[in-house]
């Protein structure tokens, strides 16, 4: 579905991604660990597009995205992305969160993305939410509203960045839930998370970053049970 090769991004003269070489089954979960500051954020900017890559080629669904021909909108609307911030419109209710874009990009009928948005709140235990506002929400209900939003565009790959960081530990569960499920509906997703439980349960593959480079990947139980990198290793004793 998505292979990147040799993807590089530098900010000026600083150089963060130094040549990032992947491929992506559909239907994959990968989930990618490492440091802060190693470059985890930037790759899943750049593969949306939020960053322009400044080096190498990615292609998605057998379209190269990094063409400069290439529309970056029609990608945008296939990759679905939750941040660490939420980032919902403050002053729109649940329902109008989700249903927004559906109905301004996709061109459903308000009555359409209603009925979508209903089900993928039902999805994500949301049902008696769809006219709150945000602020009257948890961070955890934020958030899972935040994965039907991005849902709703009916994306075929959904990155996540550190969705649970920001959440109280007890809103935790609630979220990485709602990823499980979808995991097990068979969507592809890429995410990036410091849950090494939910990484090691979840992911088919476990990419290790550090210093702009994937330094090792594989399966949970290569990863977390024999890493081979000094460096893997090193980071594993003081997450697990
Ligand atoms: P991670 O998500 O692994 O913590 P990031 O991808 O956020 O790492 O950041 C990697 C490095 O890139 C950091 O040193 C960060 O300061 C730098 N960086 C990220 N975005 C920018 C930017 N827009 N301009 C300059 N430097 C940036
Ligand atoms: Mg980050």
């Amino acid at each position: 579905m998505i292979t990147v090769k040799n993807l590089q991004k530098a900010f000026g003269k600083l150089e963060i991604l130094k040549g990032i070489d992947l491929t992506i089954q559909k239907g994959e979960v990968i989930v990618v660990i490492g440091p802060s500051g190693s470059g985890k954020s930037t790759f899943l900017r750049c593969l949306n597009l939020l960053e322009q890559p400044t080096g190498g080629e990615i292609t998605f669904e057998g379209q190269s995205i990094t063409d400069r021909k290439h529309d970056i909108n029609v990608t945008r609307e296939k990759m679905g992305m939750v941040f660490q911030q939420f980032n919902l419109f403050p002053h729109k209710t649940v329902l109008q969160n989700i249903t927004l874009a559906p109905v301004k990009v996709k061109k459903q009928s308000p009555a359409e993305a209603d009925k979508i948005a209903m089900d993928l709140l039902r999805t994500v235990g949301l049902e008696d939410k769809k006219d709150a506002y945000p602020s009257q929400l948890s961070g955890g209900q934020k958030q899972r509203v935040a994965i039907a939003r991005a849902l709703a565009m009916q994306p075929h790959v959904m990155l996540f960045d550190e969705p649970t960081s920001a959440l109280d530990p007890e809103m935790v569960g609630e979220v990485l839930e709602v990823m499980k499920k979808l995991a097990e509906q068979g969507m592809t997703m890429v995410i990036v998370t410091h849950e090494m439980g939910f990484a090691r349960e979840v992911g088919d593959r476990i990419l290790f970053m550090d210093g702009g480079f994937i330094v090792e990947q594989g399966t949970p139980a290569e990863v977390f049970g024999s890493p081979k990198h000094a460096r893997t290793q090193d980071f594993l004793s003081k997450v697990l």
